[in-house]
């Protein structure tokens, strides 16, 4: 399109970038529902989450609504623009109960960003973008690994489905975003492999068989099948 064209011209005479080349641009939108983090807990787990609302204004809305009572820190739109409604090293309110390797008080411990979807559609290139580029500047500004970032139907399987079938889990892991899927065969029970990853103790067999795959092979149905300790192997 035409209007490129005087842009790239400008780059060339500065031989810099825009800004927005580096950094994803990120609004300011204060949300009230936040605490201090208990115990003086650092974040060290992102918890991801889509918002099940028509759009992403209507999503910024209900996060900062002091009578709702939730919150996250990120609200990230389809199109790529990000809302920062809680600092960082406050505790937003978006985890609820759940548990993840041990840690009860997910809030406390965690980042929370909520994906704009209403949970029956892909998440757009520019979505999944800005959601990379704010992950890799979270996970160094707190030294969050791949394995510290979940679904909240990984920790709250028994209440939340998100961020759903459609979320692109293997486009995080292989750039180290998420864990990365195991291809091994383990010698071991679902329950033990998926613990130690770090799913909920207090869920049934049913429950659990269903949010591994959701998070690994969402396509699948059925009786438990090898298939599905392959991706909890360590190898
Ligand atoms: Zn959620």
């Amino acid at each position: 399109m035409g209007m490129a064209m005087p842009v790239a011209g400008t780059h060339l005479r500065t031989g810099k970038p825009p800004a927005t080349d580096l950094m994803p641009e990120i609004c300011s939108a204060p949300s009230p529902s936040f605490g201090e983090r208990r115990d003086g807990a650092r974040p060290e787990l992102i918890v991801l989450h889509y918002t099940a609302m028509e759009s992403a204004e209507a999503a910024l809305q209900r996060l900062c609504d002091p009578e709702v009572e939730v919150s996250a820190h990120y609200l990230i739109a389809e199109d790529g623009r990000i809302w920062q409604m809680v600092a960082e090293d406050m505790r937003a309110w978006h985890a609820g109960v759940g548990q993840w390797r041990g840690i009860e008080d997910v809030n406390s411990r965690s980042i929370g960003i909520e994906l704009a979807n209403t949970g029956n559609h892909p998440f757009p290139e520019p979505q999944m973008a800005a959601l990379e580029d704010l992950m890799r500047a979270i996970m160094r500004r707190w030294d969050i690994t791949a394995e510290g970032v979940i679904g909240h139907s990984d920790m709250a399987p028994t209440r939340k489905c998100d961020p759903g079938p459609r979320f692109d889990w293997e486009r995080l892991e292989k750039q180290g975003l998420a864990r990365r899927r195991g291809t091994g065969s383990p010698d071991r029970t679902l329950r033990e492999l998926a613990q130690q990853i770090g799913f909920p103790a207090d869920v049934d067999d049913e429950t659990l068989l269903a949010a591994v795959r959701l998070r690994y092979r969402p396509w699948a149905r059925g009786p438990l099948e090898p298939a599905d300790l392959v991706p909890l192997s360590d190898t």
